[in-house]
């Protein structure tokens, strides 16, 4: 919640955010990536051997929004692959719900990287 388009394009923080409370220490988290702009880490409930979420450390409530900053977008990509290749066979699945109806249940944009394994059409 609160966030508008008026709001600064960065240093935003929303301390009702369960992610932001993440990056921010506040609530635990099993990290396997962080640096200046980006941290992973696993999935509390995850749906695939290995289930990483790759956050950017600004809030941003969904994938349309973080387009406005391609390279971060393209970091996202690059993360997940050296994920996927530290924890798996370098082969994933990259997905971004966007928007409740699509099940997005966090509105900080993340991106689930889903490997280790044959996965399911339709996981997630
Ligand atoms: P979404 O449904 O928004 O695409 O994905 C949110 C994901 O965040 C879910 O897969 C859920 O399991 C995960 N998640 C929610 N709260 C926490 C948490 O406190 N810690 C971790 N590690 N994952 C969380
Ligand atoms: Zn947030």
């Amino acid at each position: 919640m609160g966030n508008s388009d008026t709001e600064p394009a960065t240093g935003r923080h929303d301390p009702d955010c369960v992610f932001c409370r993440i990056i921010a220490g506040e609530i635990p988290s099993e990290r396997v990536h962080e640096d200046d702009q980006l941290i992973a880490f696993k999935d509390l409930h995850p749906q695939a051997p290995v289930h990483v979420l790759v956050v950017p450390r600004e809030h941003r409530r969904d994938v349309t929004e973080l387009a406005q900053q391609p390279d971060l977008l393209a970091r996202i990509a690059t993360v997940a692959g050296e994920v996927a290749a530290t924890h798996a066979d370098g082969e994933f699945r990259l997905i971004f719900n966007t928007g409740a109806s699509a099940g997005q249940s966090v509105f900080h944009v993340h991106a689930h990287v889903l490997a280790g394994g044959k996965l399911a059409e339709g996981a997630l």
